[in-house]
């Protein structure tokens, strides 16, 4: 690795002339935002935040890095779990400027959007050509589409449309050496060699910046309803998911698990949220199903009437209205916000077959529970695919410090079990510097040897995101988290 000087105030300045001093940024109470990860977990160093408002200028800024050997890290929304967006060296390149939607084309059934579109903004433009894009995470309101497709983002409706790498048919990236490849196509076919998007998509950050992408829309569902069933086991909350997926095929579009522990602390803490069913329940699901038709609730009683005769569903109900749907969402939605008031939490964001779903939630219990007594299970999330978030919580009397301090040791147990199962280690929220470490020991040698192959091909100086997802010789550590505070 060629060294760097101390000093870049050639590039800062040659940075300023071309995008204007506003839009670099060297203040530190400025751009610590950008240099700290969503939970805290990392903290990073950087020159500067550069702010450009074009692919033009995505391009310049990485021509001029390239020549002075300077690391760039892309940024979107800073939402990504896994500390892939935080700098440790260089400048950090947010696409927050490039925000402009370019393109809704209703007939063809696609939008072309820049990086820096926020999620929500996309699908609020879809919704005005009575279309829906479907991707939808937590995070909808902050995390940019650019930083979506870097990680491959996944959500509450894969189950019905896919992950993101499912609604994208073209791509505009900027690649290490500042060309741009305009590959915005928004062919439903096209079978002209490598199917090159496919690099970029899920590749957070480290082989080009994309800078523009065309998606898909979906026709907007006329009827949707919103259920809660509350099971006696995950084997049970299979059985139902099997029954519905048998019954209602593409109208099943959710099917979210949540543990009695997790409805608990939900119930406990997040502002609003009202105990759905009377009764007490092992396990529970909130399943959605969305239909161009409108007689879709009748189906749906049917449906869980089969169900609940084979004993798989204990209790249900169905929201009677959209503020019902809403306060039903509200559970699961808030999920994620009330593990840190229970104390320290060890997360896992894993998947399995999803035949193999129940089995997993039962024996990786069963394993933490045997290595620390007290441990609090709260294995939750996309069930029908298969992704689980596999979230550990401290004992109640434990120090949350030392808790922590068995994250290794828990990751190990877990990933172990999701390995043995031919599951990954990382479902939706990507490698980033979080699981580095662990890709490289359960990745397959020749996909990883492959992966770095191509690292290599498309940016032989490693400035774009280094050390992140692999390392190559010369990356600086640190791949474990700087500082646990959830
Ligand atoms: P950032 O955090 O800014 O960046 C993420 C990665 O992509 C980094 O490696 C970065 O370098 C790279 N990157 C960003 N923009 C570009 C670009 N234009 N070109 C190249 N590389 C780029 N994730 C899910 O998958 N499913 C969920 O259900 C989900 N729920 C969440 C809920 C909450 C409350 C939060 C806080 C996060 C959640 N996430 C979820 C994680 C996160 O929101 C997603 O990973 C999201 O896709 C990140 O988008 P971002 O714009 O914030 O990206
Ligand atoms: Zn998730």
């Amino acid at each position: 690795m060629i060294p760097m000087p101390e000093s870049h105030s050639d590039l800062l300045g040659v940075l300023c002339a071309r995008l204007g001093a506003k839009n670099v940024i060297v203040e530190p109470t400025e751009m610590e935002g950008y240099l700290v990860e969503e939970r805290k977990l990392y903290r990073g160093t950087a020159l500067a935040v550069v702010r450009p408002g074009s692919t033009d200028e995505v391009a310049f800024v990485v021509r001029e890095c390239a020549a002075a050997n300077v690391a760039v890290v892309p940024q979107g929304g800073n939402t990504g779990l896994v500390g892939g967006g935080i700098p440790h060296r260089g400048i950090v390149l947010s696409l927050a400027r490039l925000d402009r939607i370019r393109e809704v084309n209703a007939f063809n059934a696609t939008i072309t959007v820049e990086a820096g579109c926020i999620l929500k903004t996309v699908q609020d433009a879809a919704r005005e050509v009575d279309c829906i894009f479907p991707l939808s995470l937590a995070s909808e309101g902050s995390c940019r589409i650019g930083g979506n497709i870097s990680t491959n983002a996944g959500g509450v409706n894969v189950l019905r449309y896919g992950n993101t790498r499912d609604l994208v048919l073209g791509l505009e990236v900027v690649l290490a050496d500042g060309r741009i490849w305009n590959g915005l196509k928004g062919l439903r076919k096209d079978n002209t060699g490598y199917d090159l998007k496919n690099l970029f998509i899920g590749s957070e950050g480290t082989l080009g910046i994309i800078t523009a992408a065309v998606l898909k829309l979906f026709p907007q569902p006329k009827t949707q309803v919103v259920a809660f069933v509350g099971c006696a086991s995950p084997h049970a909350a299979l059985e139902v998911f099997e029954t519905l997926r048998q019954t209602m095929g593409d109208e099943l579009t959710a099917f979210e698990f949540m543990p009695r522990f997790a409805l608990e602390i939900v119930l406990k803490h997040a502002p609003g949220a009202v105990r759905p069913l009377s009764g007490d329940h092992a396990a529970y699901a909130l399943i959605e199903f969305s239909s161009p038709e409108l007689d879709l609730r009748e189906q749906v009683e049917k449906a869980l009437g089969v169900a609940f005769e084979s004993g798989a569903i204990e209790d249900a109900t169905i929201a009677a209205s959209e503020a019902q749907n809403a306060a039903l969402w509200h559970l699961r939605e808030s999920l994620s916000d009330v593990q840190g008031l229970e104390g320290g939490s060890i997360k896992h964001d894993v998947s399995v077959p999803v035949s193999d779903v129940a089995d997993f939630i039962v024996i990786a219990s069963k394993a933490c529970e045997e290595a620390l007594p007290g441990v609090r299970v709260c294995a939750f999330g996309h069930f029908g695919d298969g992704n689980i978030h596999f979230n550990l919580t401290q004992p109640v009397d434990m120090e949350k410090s030392l808790f922590l301090a068995q994250w290794e040791r828990f990751n190990r147990i877990v990933h172990d079990i999701v390995h043995g199962m031919n599951g990954s280690i990382s479902a939706e929220h990507g490698v980033g510097l979080i699981k580095r470490d662990e890709l490289a020991r359960y990745k397959d040698p020749v996909a990883l040897d492959l992966m770095k192959t191509l690292k290599r091909a498309l940016d032989p100086q490693n400035i774009l995101n280094p050390g992140k997802v692999v390392a190559l010789e010369g990356d600086l550590p640190p791949a474990l988290p700087v500082a646990r505070k959830t």
